[in-house]
């Protein structure tokens, strides 16, 4: 389901360690990944958690929203996110074009802070000649498997990991500065750190040299969205799934990543694996 709809304001404070600002561009995400910790975003829109994946509202006055809101701020040095609680390039993103319409404006009021984009699509590729405009510019691509079947259990209708990859290089090959989302960490990873060497691997071979890993978010309202897409999975990865929130599991599973990581140059942004408790 889509509904237009005419948003109060579009750059946001942010309470993220390492930005000061968001720019979501639509409220909801067709992707629909089962651990998304967004879900709760429908809400104020009248939706449920179990809705998300299935609507999606293009604020369609961003450009005058934000174009006003970038007017009043005079230090252009802030860092910005896009996006924390959607998809940027989601499918919409090629009617609307929202997402590439609040860059035009970015670089429209001069802004020299930092931009950082987060996406799992590929249509990432089509504002290539836009980034290069930005003197301060970072997209990141979320890798969570190399395995397309895997992520077709969790990351519903997002592209295949393989294409997030491809576009991965396709971005370094184009000079733009790049990192790797690698979260959230599977849990069956401390079974088998040979997945997710699979990861470091394909990651590596795109030449993108930073990542930047989550653990799991179980949180209540995530936990029955998520554990609802698990129940024909395996039985042994499925209780890793139950073992993901404890204080043990994560142990175990950061001592497999810090093992990896002596094996790779790879730059682990905020230098640990982000937790949420
Ligand atoms: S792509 Fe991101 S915002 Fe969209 S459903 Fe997946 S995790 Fe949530």
């Amino acid at each position: 389901m889509i509904t237009e709809i005419k948003a109060k304001s579009i750059l946001v404070a942010s309470k993220l360690p390492d930005t000061d600002f968001v720019i979501n561009a639509y409220t909801g995400c067709t992707f629909g990944c089962s651990y998304c910790y967004a879900s709760f975003m429908g809400r104020f829109n009248g939706k449920s958690i179990d809705d998300w994946g299935s609507y999606v509202f293009p604020k369609v006055n961003l450009e005058e929203v934000l174009d006003g809101e970038l007017s009043k701020i005079k230090d252009k040095t802030k860092a910005i996110f896009l996006s924390s609680v959607t998809d940027p390039y989601q499918g919409l993103e090629t009617k609307y074009q929202l997402t590439k319409k609040a860059l035009e404006l970015l670089l429209k009021h001069h802004w020299t802070g930092e931009i950082s984009i987060l996406t799992k699509s590929p249509l990432v590729t089509r504002d290539i000649e836009l980034f290069k405009k930005f003197p301060n510019i970072e997209v990141g691509l979320t890798i969570t498997s190399t395995d397309d079947s895997v992520s077709r259990i969790l990351e519903q209708s997002a592209p295949p990991a393989s294409l997030r990859l491809k576009a991965l290089k396709e971005l370094n090959q184009a000079g733009i500065k790049t990192y790797a989302f690698i979260g959230p960490l599977l849990p069956h990873f401390s079974a088998t750190p040979e997945k997710l060497k699979d990861i470091f691997d394909s990651v590596w071979e795109t030449g993108t040299r930073e990542i930047y890993m989550e653990h799991l978010n179980l949180s209540p309202y995530i936990k029955v969205r998520l554990f609802e897409k698990l129940s024909n999975v395996d039985r042994a990865i499925l209780e890793k799934f139950y073992e993901a929130g404890t204080d043990k599991y994560k142990k175990e599973l950061e001592d497999v990543i810090s093992n990896l990581l002596k094996s790779y140059d790879f730059r682990l942004r905020l230098n640990e694996v982000i937790s949420h408790r």
